[in-house]
């Protein structure tokens, strides 16, 4: 007897490039409209705040960033601020978020960065951007989509994990991700879709235990079954990024 997960691929075993590109803006329109509300997680008031903040969210919860940006923030309103702070007294206020020595070190580090190279401004330029210390193509994107409305497809563990388990993409890769993925929606969709698949990610299709049986996308995704399928054993493993992780 074939699994509940082989019967779902083997749905989608065939499927030619223009359907899957089909199912892909399918799978869109339903994410639109399960969340209305999606949007950066991350606290923020302007582009050189969202750049820090989003430094700071690698390997923890947005929840729990929000929960130190508020003194930092206060602290080092500006840059030039922060370019000169005390690494010891900023290491204590971003601890909580883990990796501190090197996270202090990272924005400090972007913080001269942007006085002495960019005027104090945080360039709206990838380019420039991934040069800045403590910053990848990820953050690049989130900073341009949200603080520039430059579009960019933010790859994080959710939205890589998502397109794979939809069959949008098998790349591993995360700029090739984002290439395949660049290729199946117009570029005005590109920042909208990175949040709605993260909060879908972080809402329904969680890494370990996804809540099939409750995944309003179930009967258009081929890994169906990877998680729980039964309706009211899985609508118990929603879970929302209330609270941080311990
Ligand atoms: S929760 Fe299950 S059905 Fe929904 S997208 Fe994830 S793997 Fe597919």
């Amino acid at each position: 007897m074939p699994t509940v997960l082989e019967k779902s691929a083997r749905r989608f075993a065939t499927e030619t490039p223009l359907g899957r590109t089909r199912r892909a803006r399918k799978i869109h329109r339903i994410l639109t409209e399960v969340y209305p509300h999606a949007r950066c997680e991350l606290d923020y008031e302007t582009p050189f705040q969202l750049l820090i903040a989003t430094v700071l969210s690698a390997q923890t919860t947005d929840v729990r960033v929000n929960s130190i940006t508020p003194a930092l923030f206060a602290a080092y309103p500006e840059p030039a601020d922060l370019a000169a702070a005390d690494p010891a007294r900023v290491e204590e206020i971003v601890r909580p978020t883990g990796f501190y020595r090197a996270k202090a070190a990272n924005i400090i580090g972007l913080a001269q960065v942007l006085v002495d190279q960019h005027a104090g401004e945080v360039p709206p330029q990838l380019e420039a951007l991934v040069r800045l210390p403590g910053v990848g193509r990820k953050t690049a994107h989130v900073v341009l989509g949200n603080a520039f409305d430059v579009p960019g497809l933010t790859v994080d563990t959710h939205f890589g994990r998502l397109v794979r388990r939809f069959g949008w993409t098998r790349e591993e890769d995360p700029v090739k991700v984002e290439q395949a993925i660049g290729e199946l929606f117009p570029a005005k969709d590109w920042t909208m879709l990175s949040h709605r698949l993260i909060f879908h990610g972080r809402r329904i299709c969680h890494a370990r235990r996804p809540a099939c049986g409750a995944c309003p996308v179930a009967q258009l995704c081929p890994s169906f079954g990877t998680g729980e399928p039964d309706p009211v054993k899985a609508a118990r493993l929603l879970r929302y990024e209330m609270a941080p992780v311990e």
